[in-house]
């Protein structure tokens, strides 16, 4: 643990709204942390539990290396905007980073962009732009996005179009480890080669036939081998390679990338449950296929967003974007609609929630304001005042309740819940303060 750990009260508030650094609540880390010495001692957090989607269950968070957290989460194919899906999965996992930063590890937190695929080639195709020139411009508009939901920025945002040679090398080991075979140009990962197969998602190999939906490739040994390297296309961008020159499949990206920058064993892999399968299934097949001793110590996902209890579709035209909600809300209630679900269930979006949301953050915002015009009289006047015994053990509790529900699989409701319950007796005291103030005035 560092020693500096700072008081879980004002952990949350930086988790809801800004960075670390930030000097934007003062008034309100003071009031519900402070005065730290009148604390004694802030409570141990509990041990860390996270659950992990290969043994579907609530394990002891035990990193690799103590002290460090290498964590890799799936990003985004920037060909378009980002929608309140991709903001689910983001500030999901930035309030585990905010946590395992506050619990004082050390993370090296990895969060890629898929700047190659065919949903690029063919929307820059009917642009007229080149891959690059859409895909950047379509970074920066997630960045923005991101930055708007104080989102804090990863230690490392990768490129797929960066690391070609890696991935290249990664496909060579698993070609030489016979895992993987080429067919004019194409590199397919042969999944009768590799009986883990499906160890993550837990699916059965003859049930998912992916090939078999739509017409079968005869050149697959088996349907449901997939693409590790596509041959070039007309028109389409490609890099040489010892198969022909081409481009990387989806998933082969992420083992390269995640291998390159935290090594073939880490400690957290993450994204959205959809990305179980095939995604994340086919990375692990990958990784190990390349190296066995691949290893990815806890696989976490989160939850779908659903609007009015119905699943977010473009097809149905119930499809929003991280601009549109922050266009009629502060992005801010947007983050706190998001975390008033646990991360691995599905939020519901609805008008109405976002409306409770944004009320909860003006509250918020309303009670530190009031809090600093209190304070601030305080502090001109250096008048220290006893914390009474009371309020002491409210905000000891709040702290308590805060590491006990975050350490607990990151039980955000929890925490945004009690969290409410403390703003209510502080008001109740800024209340009675300005009572007191009123009739010290009058007479
Ligand atoms: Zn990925």
């Amino acid at each position: 643990m560092a020693e500096n750990t700072p008081e879980p009260a004002a952990a949350l508030l930086s988790s809801l709204t800004v960075a670390e650094d930030t000097t934007a609540t003062p008034a309100a880390t003071a009031l519900l942390s402070a005065p730290a010495t009148a604390v004694v001692g802030t409570p141990s957090p509990p041990p860390l539990q996270l659950f992990n989607s290969m043994t579907k269950k609530k394990e002891p968070f035990v990193p690799r290396v103590e002290g460090k957290v290498g964590m890799y989460v799936c990003g985004v194919t920037p060909y378009d905007f980002s929608h309140v899906g991709h903001a689910r999965a983001y500030v999901a996992f930035d309030v585990l980073y905010r946590y395992l930063k506050f619990l004082g590890y050390e993370v090296e937190y990895v969060r890629n962009f898929t700047d190659i695929d065919d949903k690029i080639i063919k929307r820059a195709n009917q642009n007229g732009e080149t891959v690059t020139s859409l895909s950047s411009r379509f970074i920066a508009e997630f960045l923005a996005d991101v930055a708007e939901l104080q989102c804090l920025p990863p230690t490392h945002e990768p490129r797929v179009t960066e690391h070609i040679d890696n991935i290249i090398d990664l496909i060579k080991e698993i070609i030489k480890n016979d895992k993987a075979y080429v067919v004019d140009g194409d590199v397919y990962f042969s999944v009768d080669n590799f009986p883990e197969y499906l160890s993550l998602s837990g699916r059965i190999l003859d049930h998912n036939r992916a090939g078999s939906r739509v017409a079968v490739d005869t050149r697959k040994r088996n349907p449901a081998d997939f693409a590790l390297w596509k041959a070039a296309k007309e028109g389409e961008p490609s890099w040489e390679s010892p198969w022909g020159d081409g481009r990387p499949g989806w998933h082969i990206e992420c083992s390269a990338m995640s291998a390159h920058y935290l090594g073939h064993v880490f400690d957290i892999h993450g994204g959205g449950k959809d990305l179980i399968f095939p995604h994340h299934e086919n990375e692990l097949a990958q990784s190990r296929a390349a190296y066995p001793e691949s290893e990815v110590k806890c696989w976490m996902h989160n939850g779908f967003i659903n609007i009015d209890d119905q699943k977010m579709s473009k097809s149905v035209n119930n499809f929003f974007t991280i601009r549109d909600i922050i266009t009629l809300y502060h992005p801010l209630a947007l983050r706190f609609f998001l975390m008033r679900t646990h991360y691995k269930s599905d939020a519901n979006h609805s008008d109405k929630a976002l409306e409770i949301a944004s009320d909860r953050v003006y509250y918020i915002y309303q009670t530190l304001y009031d809090c600093d015009e209190v304070l601030s009289l305080h502090r001109e006047e250096n008048i220290s005042v006893p914390v009474p015994a009371e309020e002491q053990k409210l905000v000891d509790d709040h702290n308590k309740a805060f590491l006990e529900s975050m350490s607990d699989d990151l039980r955000t409701t929890d925490v945004l819940d009690g969290f409410m319950e403390l703003l209510k007796a502080i008001n109740g005291n800024l209340n009675d303060l300005k009572v007191c103030r009123s009739n010290n005035m009058l007479l």
